[in-house]
């Protein structure tokens, strides 16, 4: 974590999943308030800020997206070390995407290498809840959850980057569990 002048809190955040779980979508939500249907790959890594206050802190999020169907190497160590916290996302209609999870969580505590990895910060979002009313779901809430606590208790969301549903609510947590890191 680095502070600017009035100490506010500088945290960088990794978004990771595959390719299509709406990862740019639930940051495009959070941080610019809009969605869109069009999907656009992103292409290598680039980030958005936001500031918000946690308690009586002042946060910046750094938010780091990512394309997921690049090879997890491409971007180097040198990209995820420093980082504060690690979202994961899956779309809840689509299994593959919740198996991969173990991959992208062991893969980037391998790239990362955290002092303490056994208590490195990761928040699960799981997205996509709006489509065909919950019908279509592949992974239920509880399996999500029982996935979180195997890591360590992770804390787990289920979100609509469509919807707006529960974005605002993931990303504070992510601050809260980002500012434990210090
Ligand atoms: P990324 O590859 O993980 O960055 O995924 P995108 O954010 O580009 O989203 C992939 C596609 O899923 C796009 O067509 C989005 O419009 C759509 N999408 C993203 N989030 C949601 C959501 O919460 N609900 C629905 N119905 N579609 C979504
Ligand atoms: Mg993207």
């Amino acid at each position: 974590m680095e502070f600017s002048s009035r100490r506010r809190a500088l945290l960088k955040v990794i978004v990771l999943g595959d390719s299509g779980v709406g990862k740019t979508s639930l940051m495009n939500r959070y941080v610019y308030k809009k969605f869109s249907q069009q999907y656009k790959a992103t292409i290598g890594a680039d980030f958005v800020t936001k500031e918000l206050q946690v308690d009586d802190k002042d946060v910046t999020l750094q938010i780091w997206d990512t394309a997921g169907q690049e090879r997890f190497q491409s971007l180097g160590s040198a990209f995820y070390r420093g980082s504060d916290c690690c979202v994961l996302v899956y779309d809840v209609n689509v299994l593959r995407t919740f198996e991969t999870l173990t991959n992208w969580h062991d893969e980037f505590l391998k790239q990362a290498d955290p002092v303490h990895p056994d208590v490195f910060p990761f928040v699960l979002l799981g997205n996509k809840i709006d489509i065909d009313g919950g019908n279509s779901r592949a992974v239920s809430e509880k399996k999500a959850r029982e996935w979180c606590s195997s890591k360590g208790d992770i804390p787990y969301f289920e979100t609509s980057a469509k919807e707006d549903y529960n974005v605002d609510d993931a990303f504070l947590s992510v601050a809260k569990v980002a500012l434990q890191t210090d």
